[in-house]
């Protein structure tokens, strides 16, 4: 599988010049590139290759020494893109759905990033990331890469910088331990485990949400068309953008240790978007992301050699998870109690035990989870 790793670059004022530059270029070697395309169709009929269009280049190279100044593998990069382009454009016409759309030639917003498709091109050193031709930038690695990384690529988003790492991911073949897990989304918690772990949202998170709404009603407060309005809206994109980044370095951290310590992982199979429109559900379930986070967490459990199973969430929260007779609650309600067997749960944590019971490893551990129940239950 192929995986992407993404770092903040810190570039110097004289290397953001050198990156924009480099940027600049290569969206007018992609503008010829498309031009050379479509007059090389409109003449012959046929389609230019690739291949046809890297000599044309080597040539043009010759007498205009800004291309010089770039990577020849990069620009080489956009000749890949340019062909890409065309053959996401014939699919479409093959797969005849909607307007195939022929490939655009892209303006200045709408090119933001080149790649050095090889290692050689780029190297990860002590001192930051080492990209040819333009020097060695400020790199934070937050978290480490494996050694065979296939491309780089340098991104602009607003005003940041980024190096994504394409990697080639070997997965671990042997799960390390067998502690099964259930896991429900939580109402008021983020989460909720069958062990009764609680994960809330950070608080991080929820304190700039806060500095979010004081943001947009800045926005609504000032005049439309105006400067001050601009700025803050920009500003407000920042905080969306902060938001964003905060919540999914949340879920990677926590989709790290869950699948680290538990396997399996016994999730709902929730349908997100059917969820979302049910109004009363749908602010906490956007914001808490859990489409991004269970996305996150297959993939983590994958690397480490744990599996996810998904069971259907019908009676889950219903349920009674000691005794199994039904016991229906309102969404408000958040306490489990069961007039049956007398069991009093949060409602989060009976229904997490239920999940895990009913995945396949769940029912071999029934008796030990009720054993944990009962000793937290008051009335028995
Ligand atoms: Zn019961």
């Amino acid at each position: 599988m192929l995986k992407t790793y993404k770092y903040r670059l810190y570039p110097t004022k004289k290397q953001i010049a050198k990156l924009e530059e480099t940027i600049e270029t290569c969206r007018l070697v992609y503008n010829s590139a498309l031009s050379d395309r479509r007059e090389y169709y409109r003449e012959t009929g046929k389609s230019l290759s690739r291949i046809k269009q890297q000599e044309n280049l080597k040539n043009y190279k010759k007498d205009r020494p800004f291309l010089q100044e770039i990577h020849s593998q990069v620009l080489q990069n956009v000749l890949f893109r340019v062909e890409k382009a065309f053959d996401n454009f014939f699919r479409r016409i093959k797969e005849k759905k909607g307007k195939p759309g022929y490939p655009r030639f892209k303006g200045k917003d709408r090119y933001d990033s080149f790649t050095y498709p090889q290692q050689g091109g780029f190297q990860i050193t002590q001192h930051g990331l080492k990209l040819s031709k333009i020097g060695t930038i400020k790199i934070k690695m937050h978290r480490s890469i494996p050694i065979t990384i296939k491309t780089c690529t340098i991104k602009r988003e607003i005003d940041r910088w980024y190096a994504s790492f394409v990697v080639d991911y070997v997965f671990v073949d042997q799960p390390v331990q067998q502690s099964p897990i259930g896991i429900d989304v939580g109402i008021n918690a983020f989460a909720v485990l069958s062990n009764g772990d609680i994960i809330d949202n950070p608080k991080y998170l929820t304190k700039s949400e806060k500095q979010l709404v004081k943001k947009q009603r800045r926005v609504s407060r000032k005049k439309t068309g105006s400067e001050n309005r601009r700025k803050a809206r920009i500003a407000l994109a920042k905080q969306h953008r902060k938001i964003r980044n905060q919540r999914s370095d949340f879920h990677h951290k926590l989709s790290r240790s869950l699948a680290n310590l538990y396997n399996p992982i016994i999730v709902e199979s929730l349908n997100i978007k059917g969820m979302v429109k049910n109004h009363h559900l749908a602010k906490s379930i956007s914001d808490a992301g859990w489409g991004q986070f269970l996305s996150y967490l297959t993939c983590k459990a994958e690397e480490a050699g744990s599996r996810i199973e998904k069971v259907a969430p019908r009676y889950t929260s219903i349920n009674c998870s000691n005794c199994g007779s039904p016991v229906p609650k309102t969404l408000s309600e958040r306490i489990h109690k069961c007039p049956f067997c007398n069991i009093v749960l949060d409602r989060d944590h009976n229904a997490a035990i239920n999940i895990l019971q009913k995945s396949t490893v769940g029912t071999t551990e029934i008796h030990a989870w009720g054993d944990l129940i009962s000793t937290l239950s008051p009335k028995t």
